[in-house]
């Protein structure tokens, strides 16, 4: 999609573009060799980022599917189960990665929208390893969810989610690509969003806004046997100062978080509002507005919305996406809302 100046752009929070501040950070960056272990920004990315979920270490990658992917395969054996819910960033947008990455095979539980399965779910879900079956490798578990709808997870749902897995001895990994959202939505800081879980993703690229890359944090051994994965992967970087530099001003970014689920209630209310459009209060930053009432398909809506000067993306047959982010103020919302009206209004005609 072509996007022009005119555009409210509200398919991802990953369309913010570096602020000034940020620009100047990443040319005046200290750099080295990161993949020496030299740079010294990258060095204090991690340990800042380490501190601000609450673990021992962290490491600064390319995406937040490298961070997801190369929790996969540090935490499983080739040919063990990956548990996860059925629509979780790791399974449904990933490419199959933990199949060909880490040669995982996935087990599935439709958590619906409580976004995080039952004790009794996961317990349902693990296997034992015995002469035919592989046995569970890693619980994943993603909050915010974003496929239904950026939900902040409760922190004791999954804790008890998280519980179970823990006592048969298997690893739990959290896709906490927007973790900060969870945590600004639930009012909680982050590192109790973590507490219960052995390792984490988040993106520094979306609502806090750094130009590129995500953060896998857990404790030192663990990190330790990422750093080799990283590098496995294709993601040892050289001077990455430069792009770390933005990351630490991210970090800061964390309190405005809340201005963007404030610009989502005012979005989802104003679609709610129209005729044949469901779209739920939202509890973060992502509205999902569903047209099966009104027989719009989310492809044609997409369409009509970019031609009327509103970017979004498809979710399902009938449902699409809109994400607040830096990029848009109160007044945008507004604006987005009339002309998502008026695709809406020409589509139902
Ligand atoms: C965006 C996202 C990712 C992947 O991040 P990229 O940086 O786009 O690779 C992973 N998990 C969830 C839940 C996401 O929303």
């Amino acid at each position: 999609m072509d996007i022009d100046e005119e555009t409210i752009d509200l398919r991802s929070d990953t369309v913010t573009t570096p602020s000034d501040e940020m620009r100047e950070a990443a040319r005046d960056a200290e750099v080295g060799d990161d993949v020496y272990r030299d740079d010294p920004t990258v060095n204090e990315l991690e340990r800042r980022a380490a501190e601000a979920v609450g673990t021992e270490a962290a490491i600064y990658v390319p995406s937040g599917t490298m961070a997801n992917q190369i929790a996969v395969h540090v935490h499983t054996d080739p040919g063990q189960e990956l548990l996860l819910e059925l629509e979780s960033h790791i399974y449904r947008w990933e490419l199959a990665g933990a199949a060909k990455l880490s040669s995982a095979q996935t087990r599935t539980i439709d958590a619906g929208d409580r976004c995080v399965p039952t004790p009794d779910a996961v317990a349902e879900g693990l296997v034992t390893e015995d002469l035919h079956r592989p046995g569970t490798g890693l619980l994943s578990l993603e909050n915010t969810h974003n496929y239904r709808g950026g939900v902040a997870v409760p922190v004791d749902e999954m804790a008890a989610a998280a519980e179970v897995a823990s006592d048969a001895d298997v690893p739990v990994h959290l896709d906490g690509a927007r973790l900060f959202n969870a945590a600004v939505a639930l009012g909680v800081d982050a590192s109790e969003v973590v507490d219960p879980v052995d390792s984490v993703t988040f993106c520094l690229s979306k609502g806090l806004g750094a130009p590129v890359g995500s953060i896998l944090a857990g404790d030192e051994q663990f990190i330790e046997a990422a750093r080799r994965v990283r590098k496995l992967f294709g993601g040892g970087m050289r001077q990455a100062g430069m792009i770390a530099a933005p990351g630490l001003l991210a970090l800061e970014n964390v309190d405005r978080l809340a201005d963007d689920h404030a610009n989502a209630e005012r979005l989802a209310a104003g679609l709610n509002a129209l005729d044949g459009v469901d779209a739920p209060a939202p509890d973060t930053n992502i509205v999902v507005a569903h047209t099966d009432e009104a027989g719009i398909p989310a492809a044609d809506l997409v369409e009509a919305c970019k031609a009327a000067g509103v970017g979004c993306v498809e979710f399902d047959e009938h449902a699409t996406r809109f994400t607040t982010h830096r990029g848009v103020d109160d007044g945008d919302v507004d604006d987005a809302v009339e002309r998502i009206g008026d695709a809406v209004a020409e589509l139902s005609a």
